[in-house]
């Protein structure tokens, strides 16, 4: 990879020639992969980015593949960047935009993150794939497995929602539902991979995937025509998405094609938010109980704190909380006023926008995007809860007319 120096340990700086099944270092620290710039400012330019497929390969200067490395077969990345106009103007924000990476191949941001561990276990040699996860990461890998011809091992726990473990079924992973919370799942996957040696895509774990989710933000600023908006929402559960989203908008500035960074916004939920208690308190963080609805985010134990709390720091960053309930209106906001169905924890970026708006700290000066990261198709249950069912009825117009009536539904 002429694009790659090395991998880097975030924690003491020990650095690692970058093979594909690097790990984290021997101190326990994650490892961050390093570009070397020159080489990349000397060979991408807009105009042949511009040219290229649209997918999250499209900008490969800035990805850590070998040249030779084939694009993984699944189309992701380069997600509709939606300009919300009715719901800025409602939370009364300047300009607000939506990233709705729940149209990825198996519905969610990980389809970057697992297309990249595709890609990386093809050059390592690997056959199988395993990871555990809360839902999305699981269902990413066994997708962009499958039509990649590898073999997936999955470890998910048992609350996850049933959309994603009947992706998980179709796609032919080798599924283990842990009887335990996403903490127990990690632990026994870690000790699978290290009996069986399969190939690990525990984000945090290894360090490529998070450079695959920062696709996103590459896409984001070009999308936008390279001019970045004041401040970028984002859930965050383990970190790794934050982290690489960061990761994307810092390489952009340094080789030039961005002249300003935005702040992040680091949005979690009320039930479960280690790293912006670890933010707010300015202390290190702590595990937290894993209690909110909003599943993909429920995580207590983070696995790479250490490069997110960077990233939200570094940015001048912001973090806020959001009730289940609030993510949950969310969802409906989002559903009615721009057509976007996320799942909880994809919203959750939003309801974290709409409730700094309510407080105060965002409003009419300021330019936002808001990534939504998940589909809502993949835990109806909890949209049906919210949202109610619908009106019941036999054939009958009279019946009809009563029940709009009844409800006051303007008909013209
Ligand atoms: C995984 C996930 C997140 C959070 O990403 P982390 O890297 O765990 O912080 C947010 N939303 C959805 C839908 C996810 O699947
Ligand atoms: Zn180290």
């Amino acid at each position: 990879m002429k694009n790659v120096i090395h991998a880097k340990c975030v924690r003491c700086g020990k650095t690692y020639e970058a093979t594909p099944n690097l790990t984290t270092c021997a101190c326990g620290g994650i490892l961050d992969v390093v570009y070397d710039y020159d080489y990349v400012k000397k060979t991408l330019t807009k105009e042949k980015l511009a040219a290229r497929p649209r997918t999250m390969w499209r900008c490969r200067e800035l990805l850590p593949v070998e040249e030779t490395t084939p694009d993984t077969p699944l189309r992701v990345g380069w997600s509709p960047l939606y300009e919300a106009q009715r719901l800025g103007a409602q939370l009364g924000l300047g300009r607000l935009w939506i990233k709705d990476d729940g149209q990825n191949p198996t519905a969610s941001l990980k389809d970057r993150a697992s297309a990249m561990a595709v890609a990386k276990a093809q050059e390592a040699g690997a056959r199988i794939i395993a990871c555990s996860s809360t839902g999305n990461a699981a269902s990413s890998l066994a997708g962009n497995a499958a039509a990649a011809g590898l073999r997936s091992f999955i470890f998910v726990p048992e609350r996850a929602p049933k959309g994603k473990v009947a992706q998980l079924m179709t796609f032919g992973a080798n599924v283990i539902s842990v009887q335990g919370n996403y903490e127990e799942t990690f632990a026994l996957s870690k000790k699978a991979i290290d009996k069986w040696g399969w190939y690990n895509r525990n984000a945090a774990i290894n360090p490529y995937l998070s450079e695959g989710k920062k696709t996103v933000s590459l896409e984001i600023a070009e999308q936008l025509n390279w001019q970045m908006p004041d401040y970028l929402a984002i859930s965050v559960g383990d970190g790794c998405t934050i982290a690489g989203v960061w990761k994307g908008l810092k390489d952009l500035y340094a080789i030039g094609f961005i002249d300003s960074l935005p702040r992040l916004i680091s949005v979690q939920a009320e039930g479960c938010h280690p790293i912006n208690r670890a933010i707010a308190e300015n202390q290190p963080w702590q595990p937290m109980e894993e209690n909110t609805l909003a599943d993909s985010i429920a995580v207590g134990v983070p696995r790479n704190a250490d490069k997110a709390l960077m990233a939200i720091r570094e940015s001048n960053g912001i973090v806020v909380n959001v009730t289940d309930e609030e993510i949950m209106a969310a969802q409906k906001l989002l559903g009615t006023t721009c057509g976007v169905f996320g799942e909880p924890a994809g919203v959750t970026g939003t309801a974290g926008v709409k409730k700094l708006c309510a407080q105060g700290v965002l409003g009419a000066q300021d330019t936002v995007v808001s990534v939504v990261t998940g589909n809502g198709l993949k835990d109806v249950a909890n949209a049906i809860r919210f949202c109610g069912e619908p009106m019941k009825l036999p054939n009958d117009l009279d019946l009809l007319i009563e029940a709009f009536e009844r409800r006051g539904l303007k008909t013209e």
